[in-house]
């Protein structure tokens, strides 16, 4: 076959909506199915790391992403008892170090910017469009109609319905939950914008870090549970439970939870997928983001991982003859990375939430920066 006219892109998040931009940037002809009524994001933020800003970058709105966030000139790590500083990271030098910034952002301005890249590269963006199944290269429509591409790309999350052409496995609890918030910067709270990070503790931690001109902040606060009996993954908060895991933290930790208490929070079950071997089916199917590998958020690297994947694939497809040719180098561009962040992702939430927080600081530790994620270029990364 020829190389692909039309790809159709099922779900608009933050995955779906870069590859939907940077695949129609390279002359495809792209169609977005969305199954919510409106574009948008959830009510919280999100760290872009230097690598997401790169793939930000690709699709030509890495500064106006970067002014519509928030770059951090410094961060650091507190220990849970006495929040004393166990490690300080200065930011001030990412896009020196990088040749991109260092980004935390409302998830909804992102989506914003990233709507627009779409929109302005030419993507058929369409809204009230769930797909609830797919065979072939034809996906069908909650509505019964259906809409056929030469090459389906699954971006359609944790709960993807691509996926299930890959596996039948539902996704699993991880056993970590989080409650998400955000808050607005008061004068009580203003050294903790002035300093933003985590806080660590056993089977605990807490991150925070500037939003919108440093007016607001995004709280969460993550705990393990044991298995999760709600329905759904999202629930509205009892205060109380909050406050009853955190009670024994430090100072800053109270002023974090008490900030927490009078705004509108949730609470969240993370969930997660294990590793696939393959993501390409019949040589017109392939996934990306969080429908190929859901991780834990502890390295703060799922977004960043789809928005990787969305340039990678555009460029893969693009230096391709044909679709089986784009999608292998993709795949064989992407897969050993993404396994790696999400194994990873895993193993970072037992160094930081392990028993004796004492080590952080004098121990070699390793983060998202000293893995080498930050140097990662997804414009440039052979393909
Ligand atoms: C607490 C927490 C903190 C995090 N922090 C960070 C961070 O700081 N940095 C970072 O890089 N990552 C972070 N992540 C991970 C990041 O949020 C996800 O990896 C990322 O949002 C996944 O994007 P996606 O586009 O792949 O999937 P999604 O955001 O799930 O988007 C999927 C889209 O598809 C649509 N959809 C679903 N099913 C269908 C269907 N059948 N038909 C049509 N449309 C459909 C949905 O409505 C949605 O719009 C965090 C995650 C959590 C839980």
């Amino acid at each position: 076959m020829a190389r692909p006219e039309t790809i159709v892109i099922v779900g608009g998040g933050i995955a779906g909506m870069t590859a939907a931009a940077a695949l129609a940037g390279q002359g495809f002809q792209v169609t977005l199915l969305e199954s919510a009524r409106e574009f948008g994001e959830i009510g919280a933020g999100v760290t872009l790391s230097p690598n997401a800003m790169k793939g930000l970058d690709f699709i030509g709105v890495c500064e106006k992403a970067a002014s519509a966030g928030v770059e951090p000139s410094r961060q650091r790590i507190q220990h849970w008892q006495d929040g004393r500083t166990l490690v300080a990271k200065d930011r001030s030098d990412q896009r020196d170090k990088y040749g991109a910034p260092y980004v935390t952002i409302h998830r909804a301005d992102l989506h914003d910017v990233l709507v627009g890249a779409a929109h302005d590269a030419g993507v058929d963006l369409r809204t009230k469009s769930g797909v609830v199944s797919s065979e072939g290269s034809t996906v069908t429509l909650v509505d019964g109609s259906t809409v056929t591409g030469d090459l389906i790309v699954g971006a359609d999350g944790v709960k993807s319905v691509i996926r299930e052409r890959f596996e039948t496995t539902p996704p699993h609890f991880t056993g970590h939950v989080a409650w998400r918030c955000l808050v607005p910067v008061t004068p009580e709270i203003q050294d903790l914008s002035d300093f933003p990070g985590l806080i660590i503790g056993p089977g605990a931690m807490i991150t925070r870090y500037n939003i919108r001109d440093s007016q607001a902040m995004n709280f969460v606060f993550f705990a393990r549970q044991d298995g999760w009996n709600e329905e759904g993954w999202t629930t509205p908060v009892d205060p109380d439970e909050v406050r009853s895991i955190y009670a024994d933290w430090c100072d800053d930790a109270q002023k974090m939870v008490a900030a927490a208490c009078e705004q509108p929070m949730y609470k969240w079950a993370i969930n997660a997928r294990t590793a696939l071997p393959n993501w390409i089916i019949d040589n017109n199917v392939t996934l990306i983001g969080d429908a190929a590998h859901a991780m834990t958020p502890f390295l703060g690297h799922g977004a960043a991982c789809g928005i990787e994947d969305g340039v990678v694939l555009a460029r893969a497809l693009g230096a391709s003859k044909t679709i089986a040719e784009g999608l292998r180098r993709y795949q064989s561009a992407r897969h050993e990375r993404a396994t790696f962040i999400q194994a990873e992702s895993n193993a970072n939430a037992d160094r930081m939430q392990g028993q004796n927080t004492d080590f952080f600081g004098l121990e070699g530790m390793k983060d998202e920066e000293s893995l080498g994620l930050f140097t990662y270029d997804c414009r440039t990364v052979p393909v």
